[in-house]
């Protein structure tokens, strides 16, 4: 296989100015797209990478404050990160593994929880709590190192794909040709709207409101989750040094007010939510962020791969799915399609190209199933917590008992939680 040094400059028809080439381009800098480019210069593709945030340098967490952004990592999560050397170079001290979740329904009643346990399921943990500046300064560093890849900080004003391939015009007038783009532009995906990739989106109505706390009792590596009556969403999820990371999914109004609560108003919104369940739990609360506020949607890109006729570039995580965060599930999402794209072009024969068709579609059909029933089952959680009709109000409460009560189903939720990846 003829791989293009991505700093040969060539003449391409049509155009007067010289364009650089490369294997592949990724654009996106957010963890979904710094992952990929750095795993597809491991399997020895010569990339770059594009977006406007590659020049800021992620600082690495440290110290008490603990950043805004937390995410929940999967173990599928886990093992692309530690395919790409990335796990153990990590800051462990500020991950928290989570043995337990408890998710309660919105009537009050003992039995309307379930509880789901690593032990019970035979695995050490169900996830780890993380801040999302620990995954991407470590990506970064790792990036430097990697010198198959390169990165440019700008922005892809447009592109233009074609039986060869495509070409991307950056925002400071060079190009860039490459045999595949992945595009990792996030939820607004500008390159999906440019390849007429058409994607049903849906607003929740909802906005997610973040904040991190120290409690007085201990969490016990346990996620807590509350549906509250009319819809709102509260999670507690651990971190290490009794501290946990709030998301609270509520009505875009009720957010904007939340941002505003000084100390003493959260601990009387926490004194009277869920009948003071989370006090109970956690002790009292201390305030350790600042709140910021995220509007929550679903959105489901048609296609993965475009533009129809002969399609050269591939999407994923936000570009390609954005879901409610109940299940924290997106981020994990995302990198398990970057984990099947790399191990489909890892192991591609030698005569075909990493845009061969046959790979591409081999990669659209292998993340649809994920997707699709990830995506139904938070926006089906989501709206079965939301309805305020009595049939459904027991219904969803009976549905968590009876839930618990199941250690089949309990074992198949914790499967999908778990996430599959393969690199073999
Ligand atoms: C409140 C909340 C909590 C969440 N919690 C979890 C969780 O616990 N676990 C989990 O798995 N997921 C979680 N998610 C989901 C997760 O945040 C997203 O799925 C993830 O951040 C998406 O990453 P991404 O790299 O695909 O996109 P983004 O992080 O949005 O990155 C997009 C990138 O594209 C770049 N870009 C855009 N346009 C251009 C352009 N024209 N040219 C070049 N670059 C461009 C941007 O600059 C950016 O770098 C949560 C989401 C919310 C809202």
């Amino acid at each position: 296989m003829s791989e293009v040094s991505p700093n040969s400059p060539t003449n391409y028809p049509g155009h007067s100015a010289q364009i650089r080439t490369t294997d592949v381009l990724v654009v996106g800098g957010g963890i979904t797209g710094k992952a990929c480019a750095l795993g597809l210069a491991q399997i020895g593709l010569q990339t770059i990478e594009i977006a406007p945030d590659l020049g800021q340098n992620v600082e690495s967490p440290q110290g008490a404050q603990w950043g805004q952004r937390i995410y929940a990592f999967s173990p599928s999560t886990q093992k692309l990160l530690a395919h790409l050397q990335i796990w153990d170079a990590l800051d462990h001290s500020r991950l928290q593994a989570v043995r337990d979740m408890r998710i309660y329904g919105d009537r009050g009643e003992k039995n309307d929880q379930l509880h789901l346990s690593a032990f019970e399921a035979g695995t050490p943990q169900l996830a780890w709590i993380g801040e999302s500046n620990l995954i991407e300064h470590t990506l970064d560093q790792a990036s430097r190192f990697q010198n198959k890849l390169e990165r440019i900080s700008d922005a892809v004003n447009c592109i233009e794909a074609d039986a060869d391939g495509v070409t991307a015009h950056l925002a400071n007038g060079s190009a860039i040709r490459a045999k595949l783009l992945v595009a990792a532009d996030g939820a607004n995906s500008p390159i999906r709207t440019e390849l007429g990739i058409t994607a049903t989106e849906e607003s929740y109505s909802q906005s997610a409101v973040v904040a991190n706390w120290t409690c007085t009792y201990p969490h016990l590596e346990t996620a807590f989750q509350w549906f509250l009556p009319g819809g709102d969403i509260v999670a507690m999820l651990p971190l290490p040094d009794k501290q946990v990371s709030m998301v609270w999914s509520t009505s875009s109004e009720n957010a904007a007010q939340l941002l505003q609560l000084n100390q003493d108003q959260w601990a009387d919104q926490f004194s009277t939510i869920a009948n003071g369940a989370i006090i109970k739990q956690l002790g009292d609360l201390t305030l350790n962020s600042v709140p910021a506020a995220f509007p929550l949607r679903k959105i489901r890109a048609q296609r993965f791969i475009g533009p129809e006729a002969s399609p050269k570039v591939v999407l994923i995580g936000d570009a390609a799915h954005v879901m409610h965060p109940l299940a924290g599930q997106g981020l994990n999402l995302g990198l398990r399609d970057v984990a099947v794209l790399l191990h489909i072009l890892g192991k591609r024969e030698s005569f075909r190209s990493p845009s061969d068709l046959v790979l591409l579609r081999r990669y659209e059909r292998q993340r649809q199933g994920d997707t699709s029933a990830l995506l139904w089952v938070t926006d089906k959680l989501k709206k079965l917590f939301s309805a305020s009709s009595n049939t459904e109000r027991q219904l969803r409460n009976w549905g968590l008992g009876l839930v618990n009560k199941s250690h089949f189903i309990k074992q198949r939720l914790i499967e999908r939680a778990l996430g599959e990846v393969d690199f073999d």
